[in-house]
């Protein structure tokens, strides 16, 4: 028989581990809930939340299929142990996930209780998983988005009873519904479904501009990322899509930076794949001495939206009721807790993630080392949080709508953090620590020894464009 094991790939179509484990019929599909994962690095309710939605609806079509979901209830370690027990002479199929440490370790311990020949590890997004040779990267990643769509998967002829739990008993004992995840997008591949198409038809128009502004970049984002991170769509789907719809749409320009987009996705979550150590150091290793001493207080303030600087704040509260904001607002968030506030983001990292519907260490992870100058390759930008507000939310009405003890304040003060007892104090001085950062980032690329390195970590993870090539080392 077949055992179907389900991860971050809560979906019934496009899905290879689905597929390709019900082609004879006599299959089972278990989701293992271990409770020390959903605990650990960057991890959090808000997501478990979207991942239940997810397997809601999957369970639903799969009993139309005569399946459903199974929970086991513990370590991947342990469903290992049952398996070889109840069925040893089974095949199992999963979808690759990359994942935090906590995760790649279970899963190794998982794997090597069975026989090579009875494993069948499917591609889910566009990596490399075997020959990994950043040159001919693209090239491969075009080839995997170009295979077609798999449908749906068999119908099962599994009747065997099990000691594992039902979904629905499952749902009901985990009782995560509650006030605080009002605000968290919902999760299952018909609403993932419905986000594409109505993206495609017209909220894309003016995406590649509206995307810098939190309040524009809400509804002209396609919102796509937690469905992307837990699976309730696949990339290809989208990729294919998105091929289909772009010779007649009037939001070529737009659409075309969406594309991008879709690349940039999976050449981030392929750093954290070859190099699973950046969860804990920086890509460049000399960048690991900037910061070395942490500030709980501070990082503390930053996290819950007390830092005394308006805009920043709401960012930060927004981000805590949705559980996303856009890339702009992310960027700031991470670079004013490494530049000004100068603290290690190994400390500051995972809190960020938690805040996360979307989650993705590998595209996280990255992103947070960019934006904290380590990664050697990427130019250090320390983006000015007065500059933001003003470029963003011109008439501050926005960080009002959050902050609303601030309703009546000027426009300007709010802009310039000029607010005395109104509202928290500054937390730090952002010019000059601002400084302070550039200062000593620069001093330390100019090394020679730095450079060297440097060029190392660009040709294990550098992006192949000429640009990044020149910016980093020109
Ligand atoms: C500090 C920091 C942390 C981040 N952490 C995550 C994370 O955990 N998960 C995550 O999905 N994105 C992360 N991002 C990237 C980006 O902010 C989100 O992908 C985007 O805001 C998601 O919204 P969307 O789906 O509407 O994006 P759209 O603009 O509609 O883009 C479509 C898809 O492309 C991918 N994408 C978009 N921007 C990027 C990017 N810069 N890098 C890689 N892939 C991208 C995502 O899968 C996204 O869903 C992070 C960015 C920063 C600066």
């Amino acid at each position: 028989m077949d055992v179907i094991i389900l991860q971050r790939d809560l979906r019934l179509m496009d899905n290879p581990a689905l597929f390709y484990g019900s082609k004879k019929g006599n299959y089972c599909v278990i989701y293992v809930y271990d409770k020390n994962y959903w605990q650990s690095y960057g991890r959090s309710s808000r997501q478990l939340k979207f991942a239940v939605d997810c397997m809601k609806e999957l369970n639903e079509n799969l009993k139309k299929l005569d399946s459903k979901i199974l929970i086991f209830k513990g370590s991947f370690e342990k469903l290992g142990v049952l398996l070889k027990k109840e069925f040893p002479c089974s095949k199992i199929h999963l979808n690759h996930c990359t994942d935090n440490l906590y995760h790649r370790k279970e899963i190794k311990k998982f794997l090597s209780k069975f026989e090579n020949n009875t494993l069948n590890i499917y591609d889910n997004f566009g990596l490399q998983l075997h020959k990994f040779n950043r040159d001919n990267w693209s090239r491969d990643w075009n080839a995997i988005m170009s295979k077609p769509i798999l449908g749906s998967p068999s119908n099962s002829t599994f009747n065997k009873e099990l000691p594992l739990l039902s979904f629905e008993d499952f749902e009901q004992n985990l009782n995560i519904e509650n006030s605080a995840l009002r605000g968290i997008q919902k999760g299952g591949e018909k609403l993932a479904s419905d986000l594409l198409d109505s993206f495609f038809e017209y909220r894309a128009d003016g995406y590649s501009k509206k995307m810098s502004c939190p309040k524009e970049a809400e509804t002209a984002c396609s919102r796509l990322s937690p469905h992307i991170a837990f699976g309730s769509i696949s990339i290809r789907k989208i990729y294919q899509e998105l091929n289909n719809v772009l010779f007649l749409s009037p939001y070529k320009r737009d659409l075309y930076s969406f594309k991008k987009r879709l690349h940039w996705h999976c050449h981030f979550v392929q750093k954290l794949e070859t190099e699973p150590e950046l969860e804990f150091r920086s890509m460049h290793p000399f960048c690991d001495e900037l910061r070395t001493e942490e500030d709980s207080e501070l990082i503390e303030r930053w996290i819950k939206g007390q830092t005394g600087f308006p805009f920043l704040d709401a960012c930060i509260s927004y981000l805590n009721s949705n559980g996303w904001i856009n890339f702009r607002m992310r960027a700031m968030i991470m670079s004013f807790a490494s530049y000004n506030l100068w603290q290690p983001w190994q400390k500051t990292s995972p809190l960020l993630a938690e805040l996360f519907t979307d989650f993705e260490p590998g595209i996280h992870i990255s992103q947070v080392q960019m934006q904290s100058g380590v990664t050697g390759i990427n130019l250090p930008r320390i983006y000015s949080v007065f500059k933001q507000s003003l470029d963003q939310d011109p008439t501050a009405e926005w960080t009002k709508k959050i902050i609303p003890q601030l309703k009546n304040v000027e426009t300007d003060l709010i802009h310039n953090a000029e607010l005395r007892d109104l509202y928290f104090e500054q937390i730090v001085d952002p010019k000059l620590s601002a400084k302070k950062a550039r200062d000593t980032i620069w001093a330390m690329r100019k090394n020679k020894d730095f450079k060297k390195i440097a060029r190392e970590v660009y040709l294990k993870h550098g992006s192949r464009k000429k640009q990044q090539f020149n910016r980093a080392f020109n």
